[in-house]
């Protein structure tokens, strides 16, 4: 049944997954196909070595938390392998799914035999685990007397809260990713016959069962089965999802104060309405971004005009008034919500991981869907900011909220005010470490004869474009160089066209919406040059287009203004109102302590501020810093407002009330002269808990 077959090649493998859909009569799929990560190797000097060090610290790291938290000894307390009783959240399942998909990516570039033995021996304690009908949820199986609400006798009994539909979306991307890393049936057999078992249970067909799950995943896990197996009932089951939640939904109340009485509103796991009914981004910000990408997928894949216009609809919210500088979204603890319009709380800002790869994931399927470069404008600010903060140089500690702000005091990330090397809740260092070797999956696409250049990543691509092949090269020091070269190479010289994104940071666009502008005008402009000859950008949808007879050697040079720009947030941003942030190139930038006399929240920046960018090989496994004349004001002259510490007041066991969002500086304050340092946002939290801040005051600007 599954199209690449039992030892299927590398290629074909990837095609299976990545390029093709033939299940449908009418063929139809996303009108632009991602090149895939294997067709293309990353050589530059930023990402290689992170998705190296992810390889080598953090994949590793990840799997041994497991082991220690007892999440690998479920599975063989379910299987009957070992004695014992189930530990831990209901959803731990999905933290060794999303590793084993992670170091499957991992293998798929990088052999390493020792690695895909130790997967070989989890999987067969995940397959021993799986009950004989194909169920598969260990909560239940090795422990039946309920662990936690939803997990007790009775199957699929409480799904809002249950999660069995949630971990089984996990266990078919691990699944998809492990077959198609190593031709190996053993991972992905477990998830067939689950998810066959889950498509005879659900349905609207009489006599089966109708539901849908409380956390998104599921959707778009099945769309990854329909690619690989061509079986219908995959895509079918995923709308069916999709189509269930906001008919009526009776959800279990739990007493105020009880920990799962988050669940006790609809609007947490966007079940309030049906999705085509839903136009502004509520509840969990995680199991949104999911929704949304299934919805995309389904939108591709049965060409539902609809479901495009719902997802979009959606998308414009985020967007337009509920997204940070950073690409990351939830300004809430407090069930890792979705605040108001233009509610951005800075220091109390959740942004999770996961919520920010889940940007990227649902922004790629946009521009897979409508050619538009605004969605990749997206996916690379949440990439180099939002997503990357999220882990330490090293590989080994993480973030699970993102904040744009720190006092080094609030102890934001469960329980501390830095990073930390595991979570009770650990979905964010599992995301993490799928997410980066997936990383150059996401430079290239292709339509027709067109070859999409999304990213600036130096390295070489392999891309097929009808039955000609074209290797492609990128060479640059991006992001901290906006210079980027590119050699074409076509098997067989002929026409067809390159589109070469230009970022709308160089167009005076920092985002596709009202929601940041950059404060003046960019003076430098792009320019592209064909074998050392300008030419006009001729540009479609955010793409320079370039067409024309293409032959080996030929080489395009492209010059990105890498100019220091000040950004203001939309004025309904109250948060952010009086202050302004800098970005260079993709990248935000933010004050932290130790390059600032050991504070940073009482900077004020004046107008007209000159930055100088200095490279620094030594600082913060080398960063290109800003320099700049700037004010600091006396600590005491700063002061915290806003009520946002009470609204997000004991989100879960781990978080503590915080402090007041909001900052302000006394009126008439004396200021000094202060030498400003900004590092980029990413690389914050390496050297000691203490001040940071993303959005500076303004000066000129009465507090
Ligand atoms: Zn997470």
């Amino acid at each position: 049944m599954v199209r690449a077959g039992k030892a299927a090649t590398f290629a074909t493998a990837v095609m299976a997954i990545s390029c093709v859909s033939l299940a449908t009569a009418e063929n139809k799929d996303y009108p632009i196909t991602p090149v895939p990560f294997t067709a293309v190797k990353v050589a530059d000097g930023f990402w290689a070595p992170r998705i190296e060090t992810n390889r080598t610290i953090t994949i590793p790291a990840i799997f041994r938390k497991c082991e220690e938290t007892g999440r690998i000894d479920n599975f063989a307390i379910a299987g009957g392998l070992m004695k014992g009783e189930y530990k831990g959240e209901r959803y731990n399942d999905t933290d060794v799914y999303k590793t084993i998909e992670g170091a499957s990516y991992s293998l798929m570039v990088h052999p390493d035999p020792e690695l895909e033995r130790y997967l070989d021996g989890v999987i067969a304690k995940i397959a021993a685990a799986q009950e004989p009908d194909g169920y598969l949820y260990t909560p239940r199986t090795a422990s039946p007397g309920q662990v936690q609400p939803g997990t007790g006798a009775e199957r699929w009994a409480e799904l809002a809260i249950s999660h069995e539909l949630y971990n089984a979306g996990h266990l078919y991307e691990a699944a998809a990713a492990h077959f198609l890393a190593t031709g190996k049936r053993s991972l992905l057999d477990v998830a067939l016959k689950n998810a066959d078992l889950i498509a005879g249970t659900f349905g609207p067909e009489p006599g089966k069962r109708q539901g849908f799950p409380g956390h998104q995943e599921i959707e778009l896990a099945l769309v990854k089965l329909y690619r690989l197996t061509g079986n219908a009932a995959y895509l079918d089951l995923a709308r069916y999802f999709l189509d269930q939640r906001g008919h009526g939904v009776k959800l279990v109340q739990y007493p105020p104060g009880n920990r799962f009485a988050i669940y006790n509103d609809a609007t947490q796991i966007q079940a309030h309405k049906p999705v085509f009914e839903q136009d502004e981004a509520v509840g969990h910000a995680v199991r949104l971004t999911y929704m949304a990408s299934g919805m995309a997928d389904v939108a591709a894949l049965t060409g539902d005009r609809a479901y495009f216009e719902a997802v979009r609809k959606l998308w414009e919210n985020v967007v337009g008034k509920k997204m940070y500088l950073t690409g990351g979204i939830g300004s809430r603890h407090d069930r890792e919500r979705f605040g108001d319009d233009y509610e951005l709380p800075n220091l109390t800002g959740y942004l999770e991981t996961c919520a920010s790869i889940g940007m990227a994931f649902w922004n790629h399927r946009m521009f897979l869907l409508t050619g538009e470069a605004g969605y990749i404008d997206i996916m690379e600010r949440v990439m180099y900011n939002g997503v990357l903060s999220g882990v330490s140089l090293d590989g080994a500690l993480f973030f699970y909220p993102n904040p744009l702000e720190s006092d080094g005091r609030y102890r934001f990330n469960k329980g501390r005010a830095g990073r930390a090397p595991w979570f009770g809740v650990a979905c964010c260092p599992g995301n993490v470490s799928r997410f980066l070797p997936s990383v150059p999956g996401y430079i290239y696409a292709t339509r027709g004869d067109v070859v999409y250049v999304n990213l600036f990543i130096a390295g070489e691509g392999r891309i097929g474009l009808g039955r000609r092949a074209v290797n492609i090269k990128q060479e640059s020091r991006f992001p901290w160089d906006g210079k980027v070269r590119i050699t074409i190479d076509p098997e067989r010289g002929g026409r067809f066209a390159l589109h070469i994104r230009i970022p709308g940071w160089t167009q005076n666009r920092p985002v596709p919406t009202d929601l940041y502008a950059f404060e003046e005008p960019g003076e430098a402009k792009v320019s592209i040059q064909v074998n050392g000859k300008v030419v006009p950008l001729d540009m479609d949808k955010g793409f320079a287009r370039i067409s024309r007879v293409w032959k080996r050697g030929d080489r395009i040079d492209i010059v990105l203004p890498m100019e220091a720009r000040r950004v203001a947030a939309h004025p309904s941003v109250k948060d952010d109102e009086g202050f302004v942030a800098v970005e260079r190139g993709p990248l935000v930038y933010c004050a932290e302590w130790p390059d600032n006399g050991g504070r940073a929240l009482n900077i004020v920046l004046p107008a007209g501020t000159v930055f100088r960018a200095e490279d620094r090989p030594d600082l913060l496994g080398g960063v290109t810093i800003l320099k700049g004349e700037a004010l600091a004001a006396d600590a005491t002259a700063v002061t915290r407002f806003g009520e946002a510490g009470a609204k997000d007041a004991a989100a879960d066991d781990e978080d503590e009330a915080p402090p007041a969002a909001r900052r302000r500086l006394a009126p008439g304050a004396a200021l000094r002269p202060h030498p400003l340092v900004l590092i980029p946002y990413y690389a914050w939290a390496h050297r000691g808990d203490g001040e940071m801040s993303v959005w500076l005051f303004k000066s000129g600007t009465q507090y």
